[in-house]
């Protein structure tokens, strides 16, 4: 596969630390979601939706922290889910390949934060009739009562590949009046795009921004042959008999990247060889 450009995260500060800006561009990591997992025009676009509200959810965490969306639509019927870890590696899957254009969601979002195998935080919420940008506003603002905007667009160019994928969200801070807040905010409901293109210029509201940090976001899986093959031998001796026996091989695909890994009957007689007898067993 062609490897595509990483994407982008860039935290600033705003109107004399008034508001904090987060902001997102992520058409080579979207891109690259959609070929793996062959994806159709509107599938692309709303994966590359999902994938840059992921994204902006993601700015807090940290070193082996892992930040998931899960989108459980009921129409159109689709389900996706998200990850960022603290690395700055990024993945997802989005299911089906072909899905009716339609912006309007119903189903449920829920956001987790974990660590390791470890749950820290989950949050659910529902959606009802929203668009992507729409129900991660409200989950924002009732979910973790913070008081922000966001902004999120993805569009594919001529050719359909995703050409724009960008996010921001921009919080208020203490020191800032909730009027002024939403007067400065207002443009992103009327043009969204605008703001973004600004930030990426570094400015906001016509002025200059404080970036405070800036990292790039891959897509890059965790999954290996190593990981696979661990994941074999832990089946045990009986359950690799009964797949050589039936089925004279195994092919394990990965749910996020779509990687394909096989192993051949002679791998695994070898791989069920290698496992101690336990008591008891043939
Ligand atoms: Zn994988």
């Amino acid at each position: 596969m062609v490897p595509y450009p990483p994407g982008r995260m860039v935290v600033a500060l705003g109107c004399g630390g008034g508001v904090r800006l987060l902001s997102v561009s992520l058409p080579g990591p979207a891109n690259e979601l959609a070929t793996r997992h062959n994806l159709g025009p509107a599938a692309r676009k709303r994966a590359a939706e999902g994938l840059i509200a992921t994204a902006l959810l993601s700015a807090h965490i940290k070193g082996d922290e892992r930040l998931s969306v899960d989108f459980q639509i009921s129409s159109p019927a689709s389900a996706a889910v998200y990850e960022v870890h603290g690395d700055g590696t990024l993945r997802g899957r989005f299911r089906p390949e072909l899905l009716p254009d339609q912006d309007r969601l119903y189903g449920f979002l829920s956001v987790s934060k974990s660590w390791g195998k470890r749950e820290l935080y989950r949050g659910i919420a529902q959606v009802n009739g929203e668009t992507v940008e729409g129900a991660l506003q409200r989950f924002l603002v009732e979910s973790q009562q913070v008081n922000a905007r966001v902004a999120l667009v993805a569009d594919l160019g001529a050719d359909g590949a995703v050409e724009y994928a960008d996010g921001c969200l921009i919080e208020r801070l203490p020191q800032l009046d909730p009027e002024t807040f939403a007067t400065l905010t207002a443009p992103l409901a009327q043009n969204g795009k605008r703001v973004m293109d600004e930030l990426a210029l570094g400015a906001f509201g016509g002025e200059p921004v404080e970036v405070i940090g800036d990292t790039e976001l891959q897509f890059r899986c965790g999954c290996s042959r190593e990981k696979v093959t661990a994941m074999i031998r832990s089946l045990g001796r009986v359950e690799i008999a009964l797949m050589i026996e039936e089925q004279g091989g195994a092919e394990v695909i990965c749910h996020f990247c779509n990687e394909a890994r096989r192993y051949d009957a002679i791998e695994l007689e070898a791989l069920r060889r290698s496992i101690p007898e336990a008591v008891g067993e043939a």
